[in-house]
């Protein structure tokens, strides 16, 4: 087992990785930008090391100034969290060039699961149901009608280098291909330096689910069911349940099958998630993360396993601590998504956060790295907090959630709280019926 683990990353993850840490008995490295000298998990790690300035460019995304902190201070392995560095497949290169382990999954695996297109051949391949779609890409416009014409409209034009919810543009019938097509590759060649993209049929009606797997690196996998994502803007995940309301166990166990078969048959090392669209009865493949996700929690929460765990245990080339007959579903689990962020508009509001209070009692967890006092630099991503709640069935989540909602307090800045509140009492989200665009209508009329 490792000695010493660097935390390439902050905010709520960071901390959740040194958590994981202490509970293992190992050290802490943590790093930050000179924006975050007063950052929580700057003060929770064991050791830390400045990096660089604010701009994540020259900090959290700069693999020499992370590689040098590991050797300044002699940790052997690299967590990455989720965003910045945790897939990109040539700093996991460099990080094995130097003689360090990176606890996630081998380089190979990450390249062919960061480009859309491979991801797909390759799942294919292994069994797993695809969105009918071109099965490359799309060098111009006109074989992009063909392709569309084969499979109907509407359609969606994807990024290969995709990632956060850009890059995608629909199109209802030809007359909206050609600007779709030229947008998509725009905005592809502007977000990721890579205009390549893709066609795929453009689903009315899904719901977002995603299979969590696990793998031991030499030939073993393991499922823990599914999350329900559904409840998104602008392609961007707001909460996340687990179980999913509409997959049953049998379901449930064939889907998961699937997906620890694939990726037990690729050798895969460590955590991943597997994302479908699910619509009558039929999951369609469209990514996958081939690291830990924002949204673990809720799956920690219902078999009551630690993810990050087990993502080191298997980094330093230990077996599962689990089989798949070990994993035992317990109750419901929902998390909420606090961004600071003012409604209706969803803009950034960071900021001093003069009172903070967590929610607590029974079935609650709360993830932050916020603290009274703490200044929300300008520079990263929004999210200051996920408030977890598990209750032994759905509607005793539901009240949980909004019981500790309650409790919460973020003073100073405006947060994403009130729009949880007015969810819930929402009939079709306390009857779980919502599909991917649920959100995005509700907004446009209650926010209005
Ligand atoms: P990203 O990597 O940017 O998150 P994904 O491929 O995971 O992109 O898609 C993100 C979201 O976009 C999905 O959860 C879904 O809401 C929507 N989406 C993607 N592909 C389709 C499709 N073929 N039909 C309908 N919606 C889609």
């Amino acid at each position: 087992m490792f000695e010493k683990i660097l935390i390439a990353n902050r905010g709520e993850i960071a901390l959740r990785v040194v958590r994981a840490c202490q509970e293992m008995g190992i050290r802490s490295v943590a790093v930050h930008s000179t924006a975050d000298s007063d950052a929580m998990h700057v003060r929770m790690a064991d050791e830390s090391v400045c990096i660089g300035p604010p701009p994540s460019s020259e900090s959290y995304l700069s693999p020499l100034a992370i590689i040098s902190a590991c050797e300044i201070t002699g940790a052997e392995a690299i967590h990455p969290g989720y965003g910045f560095l945790s897939e990109n497949a040539s700093f996991v290169q460099m990080v094995e060039d130097h003689g360090l382990t990176f606890i996630g999954p081998r380089a190979e695996h990450i390249r062919i699961m960061g480009d859309k297109i491979t991801a797909k051949e390759t799942m294919r391949a292994l069994g797993v149901p695809c969105v009918p779609g071109s099965d490359g890409g799309v060098p111009d416009v006109e074989t992009a009608k063909t392709i569309a014409r084969e499979i109907g409209y509407p359609v969606i034009i994807k990024a290969t280098a995709g990632g956060g919810g850009r890059g995608m543009k629909t199109a209802r019938s030809e007359g909206d291909l050609e600007i779709a097509f030229r947008t998509a590759r725009s905005e592809a060649k502007v977000a990721f330096g890579n205009d390549e993209v893709y066609i795929e049929k453009y689903l009315e009606k899904p719901r977002h689910i995603e299979i969590q797997i696990f793998g031991d690196g030499k030939g073993q996998a393991v499922h823990l069911g599914e999350r329900d994502c559904s409840l998104q803007r602008r392609h961007q995940k707001v909460l996340e349940e687990a179980p999913g309301p509409v997959i049953d166990a049998e379901t449930r166990a064939r889907i998961g099958a699937i997906c620890a078969d694939a990726v037990a048959k690729i050798g895969y090392s460590g955590a991943g998630t597997v994302e479908f669209l699910y619509e009558n009865g039929e999951f369609f493949f469209i990514e996958m993360n081939t690291r830990l996700q924002v949204e673990h929690p809720v799956t920690e929460a219902i078999f009551g396993v630690d993810l990050v765990r087990e993502q080191i245990r298997v980094a330093s080339g230990m077996p599962l601590s689990f089989g798949q007959d070990d994993l035992v579903i317990n109750g419901h689990a929902i998390e909420v998504r606090i961004n600071a962020e003012r409604l209706p508009n969803f803009a950034p509001c960071p900021g001093l956060v003069k009172m903070f209070h967590a929610p607590g009692g029974l079935g609650v967890r709360m993830d932050s790295a916020l603290y009274s006092g703490y200044k929300i630099p300008p520079y990263y991503d929004s999210l200051i907090g996920k408030l977890i709640v598990h209750g032994r069935d759905r509607e005793e989540a539901l009240a949980r959630l909004r019981r500790s909602l309650g409790e919460l307090i973020v003073d100073g800045v405006d947060t994403t709280v009130p729009l949880f509140y007015d969810l819930i009492g929402e009939p079709d989200i306390q009857a779980g019926n919502y599909d991917i665009h649920w959100l995005e209508r509700w907004l446009a009329q209650a926010y209005a």
